[in-house]
This record gives structure tokens, sequence and C-alpha cells, in this order.
């Protein structure tokens, strides 16, 4: 480990300083200044923290840290069907650390420029290891995708990747604490889905005016289909056998399938609804953001979940959403 006596602005000036863009006014004002939206559009803002021991572990590469503090923060503004625009990053470290921020830098701006959203502020002081992005989208008047659109009828969504599921990122908690064993490569397979998720912007962009709600999976699917169905004034049915789960996944017990598909959390997936006639449409709209989707469900006019197994049974077991003021650390 480096550690020197950079200073804070110093620190600011090397890493986090680059020649705005899109922005009047970049790092280094009291405020940034953005260039106005494109007319007629609306600006999607969301912010979210990373805490060490809680969000992530200490082990985790400081590049992928990077990816991942924004990949989360993009997650929310493709939830949204909002084009990325800029962010804000605030900073607790308790030291200096030059070789931790050359790394994390690398990585936060490696997919910050994927999806030209530049670094407009931020603020940076000593304290235990902390991260807090606040991003900053643009979406077309009255196009963001939300919460409360589903209707009954309309069948139930999930994005992921092409040759892989939902899941893989609780698999590689539950190999960090010691419940499953793995082999190497298909640890490195679920834990780059756990340290370096991959945010669905185009997808998202790609589903206004075809989906009619929109979340993205932080919690577990169970518990953030709650927060549609709670928000939309619905029901919904989901077929846990239907939920795609990648290769490695598939090859472990059942109960630890659904375990992590339905209850998983840090998938950074969308989940989305659209009435059955969209179907050509959700399919089109996957194949130009070049993502898979798979269809899970169907909303219902009755509230309440309904888990049923690839034959309809109901599912004997009740996954929960990961909460954190009511699980232990
Ligand atoms: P102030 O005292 O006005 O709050 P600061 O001294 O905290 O400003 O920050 C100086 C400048 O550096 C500001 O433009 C701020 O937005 C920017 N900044 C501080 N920390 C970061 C960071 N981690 N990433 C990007 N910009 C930052
Ligand atoms: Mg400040």
């Amino acid at each position: 480990m480096v550690t020197t006596t950079l200073g804070e602005f110093d620190l600011i000036a090397r890493y986090f300083t680059r020649t705005p863009q899109r922005a009047t006014l970049g790092v280094g004002d009291d405020c940034a200044v953005l260039a106005p939206l494109p007319a007629d559009h609306q600006l999607a803002v969301s912010c979210d923290m990373l805490v060490e021991g809680r969000h992530f572990l200490s082990t985790v590469a400081p590049d992928r840290l990077g990816h991942k503090a924004l990949a989360v923060n993009l997650s929310d503004l493709a939830a949204c069907g909002a084009a990325p625009v800029a962010f804000t990053l605030a900073l607790a470290m308790p030291r200096v650390d030059e070789s931790f921020l050359e790394d994390f830098a690398r990585g936060l701006f490696a997919l910050a420029d994927e999806h030209t959203i530049e670094l407009v502020g931020g603020d940076t002081t000593a304290g235990p290891l902390n991260i807090c992005i606040t991003v900053f989208g643009a979406v077309p008047v009255g196009q963001a995708l939300l919460r409360s659109g589903a209707q009954a009828g309309d069948e139930l969504w999930v994005s992921h990747p092409v040759a892989g599921g939902l899941g893989d990122a609780r698999l590689a908690l539950e190999v960090f604490r010691g419940a499953v064993a793995l082999a190497g490569d298909q640890f490195d397979v679920v834990r780059t889905r756990m340290e370096q998720p991959t945010p669905r912007v185009a997808l998202g962009i790609a589903l206004r005016g075809v989906a009619s709600s929109a979340i993205d999976l932080s919690d577990g699917l169970v518990g953030d289909l709650g927060h549609v169905l709670a928000s939309s004034g619905a029901g919904a049915t989901i077929d846990a056998d239907a939920v795609p789960r990648s290769a490695v996944l598939a090859s472990l017990p059942r109960a630890l399938q659904y375990e992590c598909t339905l209850a998983g959390g840090d998938d950074y997936e969308l989940l989305f609804t659209a009435p059955p006639a969209r179907e050509r449409d959700v399919k089109a709209a996957a194949a130009q953001a070049r993502v898979a989707v798979t269809r899970i469900g169907r909303i219902e006019t009755a509230p309440g979940l309904h888990i049923v197994d690839g034959q309809g049974a109901p599912l004997g077991l009740r996954p929960t959403a990961f909460d954190h003021f009511r699980s232990a650390a």
C-alpha cells in the first residue's frame, strides 16, 4: 500500500478532475453548472451509497469497486428509462492510498465513459470507507418508467446476460460466507457478476413507451417485485422455474437456486411489465440493447404474490427480501 501526504485538493485534482464535456462547469468551483437538457426532457435523479462491509467486502479490487459504485446508480437511471448525463461522487476514506485511488478512478471512469456520463463534482473527507454517488439523467417528459404502472394482465419480464440469469451475485456471497464451495473458474464468473454488475441502461431507454412499469433488482426479485405490486395496487403470479439462472447456479441444489434467484439481491437487472400485445416490442428492445429477457409471470388483479413451480404448484418456501434494518449484517 502506498500512503502519502497528498492533500484533499491535490487528490481531487489528480484523480477526479477531467475536462468538462457536456457540463458548462465541472469539478473545481463551488457548484458544477450543467448545460440545459434537450427540450421536452425531465431530469431524473438518484443517489446510492456503498458502505464497506455492508454493500461490498474489503476483498474487492478497487477498480471493481469504482465500477460498482457507479453501476448501481446507473441501474436506477436504467429502471426509469433515463439517459445518463452527469454524476457527483462523495467519498470518505480512512487514509489517502494512491494505489487505491488510481485503481478506483480507473474502474469508475471506464464505466462512466461507456455511458458518456461525466463526473461534475463531489465531496472528499476522511472517515470509514464510504462511497456515495448521485446520478443525473434525462428522460422525455412523461416517459419515465415507474413502479406504479403495472396493470392486471401484463406480463412480467426480467433482463439477464445472454448466457446467464439472476442470483449469481448472491451465490458469490454464499461462497464468500463459506456456505457454498465452487471450482475456481466457476467462482470467478459469479464473483464478477457480484463485483461488476452491468447496468441495463440501453434496455431501459429502449423500453420507453413499451414497458408499463419497471424497477431494477437490487434487493432480490421477491422484494423488488413487491414494490412494483404495492405501487401499482396489483398482485402477481411468478413461475420460479422460469426465472433464468446461469449454468453454474443450475448445477446446485434446487432450494439454493430458488434462494439465489428469488431473494438474491445485487442483480442489477431490470424487472418490468408489459401488456402481452407488446411482446414483439419487448423482444425488439432487448435485441437492440443486446441483452436477454425472459418472461417469468403475470400481473393479477387480486393483491398478493403467488410463487409457483414449473408445474403450477405453489412453491413450498418463501424467500424474503433483503432489508438493511431487519437482517443481520
Ligand atoms: P466546497 O468546500 O465548496 O464544498 P470542496 O472543497 O468540497 O468544495 O470541493 C472542491 C471541488 O472539488 C468542488 O468542485 C467539488 O465538487 C469537487 N470535489 C470534491 N470531492 C470530489 C470528488 N470525490 N469527486 C469529484 N469532485 C469532487
Ligand atoms: Mg465540499
